[in-house]
């Protein structure tokens, strides 16, 4: 098995360069899309992108004259072998005429790609390798490989997509990871929490978006890591923002991010009206939701006393609410 993991690492290392000099060619598909996304050439090295030629079996080719069987192409997941033709098994590549995206564990090796299709429209709009003996995408944070040695305060960013993590690198955020394709896991977590004090969620903004960074803010719940969320205007996600606004917007957004607890608080308070007394009832039985929640009493209060000044009422009786989980604004 270690001896057949080394020839996977070998076989995507190869794999990633040729998907790079393929990029490299005169008038190519694939560069033309990326000239359009405007990374530096420094960026595309670095992020080791490459493109996928419009052919059946251009990688099979290429890679036999390198010594590589089809069969542990297909066990890498970038070969697939097709319905037996007269009797003939033939293999052709997963990924053609897409943009390449190597995946690095954390140690920058390459154990599998993404791959963009080059159209706005068209589907599946990313392809990604398959679970591997190399590649397990609950196990694995894109960009963590560097973004570990250029830890910001101690903080990840935490964001939705490949590009995502690319434009930030490019703007000087180069702690920024993303999950892949999944939604973020307990072992994502423990990886972020080996990793940094601090995480910043930074996802999407829309309804996927939200709902990401609820689920996360669970997961991290059973982390020591401090959580905090950057809500990006609606439709935007932070390649764009970065692109559209600048650094020093995004820079801008980061400094004012709220905690997890002030997030929480304020998507509730939006559903409630402060002005009637019903509405403050009903905020602070789900405000006290949240501050449950929270381990440390010192912080645990200091959020209250926010809350029951927000809504008129003396500490002692939120607190009251708080511990016995008593109606007792009624
Ligand atoms: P782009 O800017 O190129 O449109 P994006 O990163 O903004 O890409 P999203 O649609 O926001 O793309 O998706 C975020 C991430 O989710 C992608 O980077 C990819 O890892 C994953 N993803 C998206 N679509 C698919 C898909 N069809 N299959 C698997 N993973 C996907
Ligand atoms: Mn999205
Ligand atoms: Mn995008
Ligand atoms: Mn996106």
């Amino acid at each position: 098995e270690l001896q057949e993991q080394h020839q996977l690492m070998d076989l995507h290392r190869d794999a990633a360069s040729f998907y790079f000099n393929c990029l490299k060619k005169r008038g190519n598909a694939g560069a033309r899309y990326l000239a359009g996304r405007e990374w530096s050439i420094e960026t595309i090295k670095r992020f080791g992108l490459g493109y996928a030629p419009d052919q059946w079996d251009a990688l099979c080719r290429y890679m036999s004259t390198k010594g590589y069987s089809n069969e542990l192409l297909e066990k890498a997941g970038l070969a697939i072998l097709s319905e037996k033709v007269a009797g003939n098994k033939r293999h052709y590549d997963r990924f053609r005429n897409r943009v390449m995206f190597p995946i690095f564990d954390i140690r920058g090796n390459v154990v599998a790609f993404g791959g963009r299709i080059l159209t706005p429209e068209g589907t599946p709009k990313y392809l990604n390798s398959p679970e591997t003996l190399l590649f397990n995408k609950r196990h694995l944070l894109y960009g963590l490989n560097i973004a570990r040695t250029h830890l910001r305060q101690h903080t990840l960013i935490l964001v939705e997509g490949y590009t995502d993590v690319i434009t930030l690198h490019e703007n000087g955020f180069q702690n920024a990871v993303a999950t892949l394709g999944t939604s973020l896991t307990p072992e994502h977590a423990g990886l972020a929490e080996k990793t940094a004090k601090r995480v910043i969620l930074c996802f999407d903004g829309d309804q996927a978006g939200e709902q990401a960074a609820q689920r996360s803010i669970r997961i991290f719940r059973n982390t020591e890591v401090e959580v905090k969320i950057l809500t990006l205007p609606h439709k935007t996600d932070p390649d764009q923002y970065v692109k559209e606004k600048g650094a020093e917007a995004f820079e801008q957004l980061l400094q004012k991010a709220p905690t997890a607890v002030e997030y929480q608080i304020s998507l509730i308070r939006r559903r409630h009206s402060l002005a009637t007394v019903e509405g403050k009832v009903h905020f602070a039985r789900e405000a006290s939701d949240v501050l449950k929640q929270i381990k440390s009493m010192v912080e645990r209060e200091a959020y209250a006393a926010r809350v029951a000044e927000e809504i008129g009422v003396s500490k002692a009786s939120f607190m009251e609410e708080l511990q016995q989980g008593k109606r007792s604004f009624e």
